[in-house]
């Protein structure tokens, strides 16, 4: 039975610029770009260093602790090893792959049978994924081997997250539309190492012919069951989904753990499949590259490291940008360096043209609540701004800042143009600050 999470919003969903557009092979570019991390967690530390050769599917980083290796994308010559933009606007140390477009495969990359694969124990499964170097590509890049150790014991439900609620995206639609197979695979594997009978699938009802592939591939007896959820953002929120398949509700602070749940990208199962199947790490993934300004919006399978400005330049667009997101309008982060390379947890680049344009000089809130009704969290988003401008980290905590998931529901419904996400997103930071220095002084 599906259940309606409170609050949320609807956008204009804009999924018609790509939804019908059949994923594309990207060519691999000249040079790739791959950052050292991808991931929750430690960064790796490169393997290789300037002038060595890798294969395509090499590890080319590493390390140890909570830390996903990262793999070559193309075979070729390491240019450089050096600090490069990175989507999150910092830099990073990245790895730069001279392409030599002779696609030379990691000799360790080798395929499984489906006997092969029904002898491995969940323990060599979880090592493959880890040395796979999955993550969540729903955009929380959080490492997925962690979550399946985590979850073994906890966990009583799996559900697949094919929600993609956000406006312009339609990468995991098009991946279910025309990868079912291995979607429903990725479910299965993870359902074999939680012990698991049953497995989810949550689709919104906007996706009917994602929903139809996926019905055509379930085989009866399975356990899969697809859960067809009406649409709303934010839907594909992690514990909004969990909510919408089970009626359970994630506790504050706790993780979807604590009520036997656990929740993985459609996206993500199907990198699981292939690294299991196929022997291949994640070394590409779908983006949809669209907006209101794109000539041609397409869903294109990338090579990771490949930069936005390639992705631009195949698309074109009539107008200068005014804003290019990774990510969509929601929840995507403005980018101010093209040069920034497609990484894990990219799903989308979205490109927005002037008519997009608003400035708020000074923005007063009214105290219409809007952006209460709106909170899926059940968090009073008003006051939580009052406590960003008081200055207090304790009135902030009070105001369980830390709850907010950042899906912008009240920012968009806010008739004052309050900048309520960036906000949060400051006051999280000044919160997770204060404790590291508590912690140091300790
Ligand atoms: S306060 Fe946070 S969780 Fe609530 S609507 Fe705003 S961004 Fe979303
Ligand atoms: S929606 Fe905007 S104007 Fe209305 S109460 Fe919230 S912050 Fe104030």
């Amino acid at each position: 039975m599906a259940f309606s999470f409170f609050g949320g919003v609807h956008p204009k969903e804009n999924k018609h610029y790509a939804c019908d557009v059949p994923v594309q092979d990207f060519p691999a570019p000249d040079l790739v770009v791959i950052p050292m991390s991808q991931h929750i967690g430690a960064p790796c530390k490169p393997l290789v260093k300037k002038g060595d050769l890798v294969t395509m599917g090499q590890k080319i980083g590493d390390n140890a602790g909570l830390c996903v290796p990262v793999h070559a994308s193309v075979s070729g010559k390491v240019k450089a090893v050096e600090p490069r933009a990175h989507t999150s606007g910092t830099t990073m140390m990245s790895v730069v792959i001279e392409n030599d477009h002779l696609d030379t495969l990691c000799p360790d990359i080798t395929p499984r049978t489906q006997e092969q694969v029904d002898a491995l124990t969940p323990e060599q499964l979880i090592d493959i994924i880890h040395e796979g170097g999955i993550v969540g590509m729903g955009g929380a890049t959080f490492p997925t081997h962690v979550k399946l150790s985590g979850g073994i014991g906890k966990v009583d439900t799996v559900i697949v997250n094919a929600g993609e609620c956000e406006p312009f995206i339609t990468a995991d639609d098009r991946l279910c539309r025309e990868m079912p197979e291995k979607v429903i695979a990725g479910l299965k594997i993870v359902m074999k190492i939680f012990g698991l009978k049953e497995g989810h699938i949550g689709i919104e009802d906007n996706k009917p012919q994602a929903a139809a592939a996926l019905r055509e591939h379930i085989v009866p007896g399975d356990g899969i069951i697809l859960d067809v959820l009406p649409a709303k953002y934010p839907q594909g929120a992690e514990k909004q989904l969990i909510y919408a398949v089970t009626g359970r509700e994630v506790p504050s602070g706790g993780l979807p753990a604590a009520v036997g749940c656990a929740v993985f990208n459609a996206a993500t199962c199907k990198a699981i499949c292939d690294v299991v199947y196929e022997g291949m790490p994640l070394i590409r993934r779908i983006v949809t590259v669209s907006g209101d300004i794109l000539m041609e919006p397409k869903n294109l399978m990338v090579p990771i490291g490949t930069s936005f400005n390639d992705l631009l330049e195949a698309c074109g667009h009539s107008e200068y940008p005014y804003k290019v997101l990774s990510g969509g309008p929601m929840m995507g982060a403005a980018q101010y360096d093209l040069s920034v390379p497609t990484i894990k947890g990219v799903n989308a680049v979205t490109v927005l043209g002037r008519k997009n344009e608003y400035a708020v000089k000074d923005p007063h809130c009214l105290r219409c609540g809007r952006c209460i009704d709106a909170c899926p969290m059940h968090l009073m988003p008003v006051l939580m701004y009052k406590a960003l401008e008081s200055g207090s980290v304790d009135e902030m905590k009070r105001n369980n800042i830390m709850d907010c998931i950042e899906c912008g529901c009240c920012a968009y419904t806010c008739p004052a143009s309050v900048p309520l996400v960036l906000g949060f997103r400051v006051a999280k930071q000044m919160i997770r600050n204060e404790a590291a220095k508590a912690k140091a002084k300790a």
